[in-house]
């Protein structure tokens, strides 16, 4: 039986969102599941690949899914270092 304490309404596809909208499961990298049925569970995500650790999270709302702060300020200070490395690159003199 799920359970959802995110749910603050009546509308049924509160939750649901296009697939290409979610994010990859952060543990395994695959494409989640959202829950079809019917009542206030309808749209709600998790990832079901056997074995991933994200399969024993409780199921979610899309937004909450896809909010992941420290990977996308991780993901920002990765590109900014590659940006900074190309700088740098282009600045060294080369081998001799
Ligand atoms: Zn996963």
């Amino acid at each position: 039986m799920l359970s959802c304490s995110y749910y603050d309404g009546d509308d049924y596809d509160f939750w649901f969102v296009a697939e290409d909208e979610l994010r990859p499961c952060p543990f395994c990298g695959n494409q989640p599941t959202q829950f079809i049925g019917s009542g206030a569970n309808h749209g709600l995500v998790r990832c079901v690949t056997p074995l991933c650790p994200a399969g024993y999270m409780d199921w979610a709302p899309p937004k909450k899914w896809n909010t992941r702060p420290i990977e996308d300020a991780l993901c920002a200070q990765i590109s900014a270092l590659e940006e900074t490395l190309m700088i740098a690159c282009q600045l060294s003199p080369g081998p001799e």
